[in-house]
């Protein structure tokens, strides 16, 4: 029986890559998404065309009634659970944090943090050996920006991270004796369509020079070290945050 990998926000980006490669290490693979379902089949379909076993399942994490759906579709397609990747994630257009509104904040907060908390109960809930389950992992994907604050850009987004990443800790601590690592990564500036989202296109060509390795990071980039987090490889690694962002 294949493991099984659930990465949410698989349609596109960090996420798309992660559930290419996890097919390619042998994972059945469910990726969910918010509404871009033309991209989602696509990912899908090229997982199945290599030989693979993939599910995609439209699901806003920061709907409850959506990830419980969402991790019942998965039971019931692909089996029991193995790993989770928290890879959903937004960022909204940059500004100042004396200009953001309460709606921002929580759209931000509901997908980033609340929509990570979630899925990692509903993860939990199957993989814990406290509840019958054989164990697993558990990869959330940070960002460089909880450390680093991004002022004048999404302070509130950095915010996020850094709540992701305190969750990432508490829960590694919660379940170490469970079966259950836990760890993050942070990537720094990644080529990906999310920089359009912040107002910010041409972000990572504008930003490249500041970098030690004077380049974005490819998304397939992030995905090696999610997919190494994952793996038996990591098997005395929980808690940890690692970053994937050419140097700091
Ligand atoms: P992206 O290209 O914008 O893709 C975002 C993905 O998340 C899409 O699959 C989208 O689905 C999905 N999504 C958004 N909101 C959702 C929701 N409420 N429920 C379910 N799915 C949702 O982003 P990315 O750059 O690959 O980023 C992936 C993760 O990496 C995020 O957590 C981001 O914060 C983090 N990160 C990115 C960078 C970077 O430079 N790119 C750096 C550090 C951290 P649809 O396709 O349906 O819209």
């Amino acid at each position: 029986m294949s493991k099984v990998l659930l990465v949410t926000g698989g349609s596109r980006g960090i996420g798309a890559a992660v559930a290419r490669l996890g097919a390619a290490r042998g994972y059945a693979v469910a990726i969910s998404y918010l509404r871009n379902r033309a991209a989602a089949e696509d990912v899908v379909a090229e997982i199945v065309e290599g030989g693979g076993q993939a599910l995609a399942v439209q699901a806003d994490v920061a709907q409850e009634g959506d990830v419980q759906r969402l991790f019942r579709e998965v039971d019931a397609t692909c089996g029991p659970l193995s790993a989770l990747v928290n890879n959903a994630g937004v960022l909204e257009t940059q500004m100042r944090v004396d200009e953001m509104d309460a709606a921002r904040l929580q759209r931000v907060f509901a997908t980033n943090v609340t929509g990570s908390f979630l899925c990692a109960r509903e993860a939990v809930r199957r993989m814990s050996t406290r509840h019958g389950g054989r164990g697993g992992a558990i990869v959330n994907v940070s960002s460089r920006a909880a450390r680093l604050g991004s002022p004048g850009e999404y302070v509130d987004y950095a915010a996020s991270k850094a709540a992701l990443e305190t969750l990432t800790l508490g829960l590694a601590r919660e379940v170490a004796a469970e079966g259950i690592r836990v760890n993050a990564v942070a990537p720094g500036i990644i080529d990906t369509e999310i920089h359009a989202s912040g107002g910010d296109p041409g972000r990572v060509e504008r930003v490249k020079e500041a970098i030690p390795m004077k380049r974005g990071g490819q998304a397939e980039e992030v995905a090696r070290a999610i997919l190494w987090l994952l793996s038996d490889e990591a098997s005395y690694s929980t808690g940890a945050i690692l970053d994937v962002a050419g140097g700091r």
